[in-house]
């Protein structure tokens, strides 16, 4: 029996109603494959405003640092809007993302094919790059998260007519982010795409020699190399060609927005910022848990909040990746992904999926708990 903590940070608006579910997912997980979660519940965001006047408390990283990985629903709402800048509820994403050192964000983008209408992009497009013939892709980005661009020197002339940003990278940098994608790669399709603008940049040409080098450890992953304008025309020319593909700061910033939209719902999509290789490695026994951030990519949607109709998958799917990425506990994620498949397959859609499915009348509209039951009840049959 192995024991593991987690910290849960459920956040503002619709995080509490959603990380709930996504706990009850772990807990049958655990149940079910001879697991203990333990959880410490934290504060942050605009729950931390209002009781310790700070979105982030010292308290809450502390903790956090002492756990194995965290789950976090979502912060902010419009009652904390007006604040100045440090004292807005997101502020305590970038202390937790910098005191976690977490350097690598992941960001799966699927077609599933429950949700196909969802996809802005014709059944040609799909197939084009799918290895099975099929209008679905799977692809995930991983995006180097403290480095690059948005870290760099930047300033103004003295008569504040020119600006500049500036794009540094070390070799450790590029190498660290490029093993946790490799890693990825290894319990994924084998396949790896090294995006940059190597033709132009040299911080990308460094990028380039140092993934050449990294790539020979990887006999068994297939290793390719874009510039990242091409990329962005093969993400909606072919998304099925590719499986993972790792890239800069800015870069993955700009393409997982491109590719989470192929999805066609917010609601679905899960995210982990990782501090390690975490997947393969962990599973393989080499490592202890990697501490990871693991989110739903979207807000606190405080429009929805508290009307039981806010889609739980994205939260769920997060709680997967938690567990396969962290924990290197591939068969229970794996469960995880089939329960949600297992849900949707049978019809049921929250709202933000309903109608757009081609299932026609079998189509269901339920809320959040009765979506969430029928994932745990799909755990027990897988
Ligand atoms: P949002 O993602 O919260 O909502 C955008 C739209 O998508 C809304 O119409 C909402 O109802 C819908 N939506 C979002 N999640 C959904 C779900 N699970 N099921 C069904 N519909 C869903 O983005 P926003 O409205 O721009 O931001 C709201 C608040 O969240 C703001 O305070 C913003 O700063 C914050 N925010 C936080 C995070 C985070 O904590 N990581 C990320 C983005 C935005």
């Amino acid at each position: 029996m192995s024991n593991y903590s987690i910290a849960l940070v459920p956040g503002d608006g619709i995080g509490p109603e959603v990380i709930s579910l996504a706990v009850d997912v772990l807990d049958a997980v655990g149940d079910r494959y001879g697991h203990i979660f333990n959880y410490v519940e934290l504060i942050a965001g605009g729950k931390a405003i209002d009781a310790a006047g700070e979105p982030l408390p010292a308290e809450t990283l502390e903790a956090a640092k002492q756990c194995d990985a965290v789950l976090l629903g979502a912060v902010g709402g419009p009652q904390w809007d007006t604040l100045p800048g440090h004292l807005r509820p997101e502020r305590a994403l970038l202390g937790l993302r910098s005191g976690l050192g977490v350097y690598a964000n992941l960001r799966p983008a699927a077609l599933l094919p429950q949700l196909r209408a969802a996809c802005p992009l014709k059944d040609e497009v799909l197939i084009a790059g799918n290895s099975a013939g099929k209008p679905e892709f799977d692809l995930l980005i991983v995006r180097e998260l403290t480095g690059g661009l948005y870290f760099g020197e930047r300033g103004r002339s003295a008569d504040g007519n020119s600006a500049f940003d500036t794009e540094t990278y070390s070799r450790a940098e590029i190498d660290r982010v490029l093993r946790v994608g490799y890693s990825a790669a290894k319990l994924r399709r084998k396949k790896l795409c090294v995006v940059d603008k190597a033709n132009v940049l040299e911080s990308s040409r460094l990028w380039r020699e140092v993934s050449k080098e990294i790539a020979q450890e990887y006999p068994d992953i297939e290793t390719s190399y874009l510039y990242v304008d091409n990329c962005a025309m093969q993400l909606i020319r072919a998304p099925g060609q590719f499986d993972v593909i790792v890239t800069s700061n800015l870069f993955g910033d700009i393409l997982s927005d491109e590719a989470s939209v192929l999805t066609g719902s917010i609601g679905m999509l899960a995210s982990a910022s990782l501090a390690g290789s975490g997947g393969a490695a962990t599973a393989q026994g080499a490592t202890a848990p990697v501490m990871g951030i693991y989110e739903p990519i979207h807000g606190s949607a405080p429009d929805i909040a508290g009307k039981d109709i806010a889609n739980p998958l994205a939260a769920i799917l997060s709680a997967a990746m938690l567990l396969r990425y962290s924990f290197g506990l591939e068969k229970e994620a794996a469960a995880v992904d089939a329960a949600v498949n297992a849900a949707l397959d049978s019809g049921l859609r929250t709202g933000d999926i309903a109608g757009r499915s081609g299932a026609g009348n079998t189509e269901k509209i339920v809320g959040t708990m009765e979506m969430g039951k029928a994932v745990l009840k799909a755990l027990e049959v897988i």
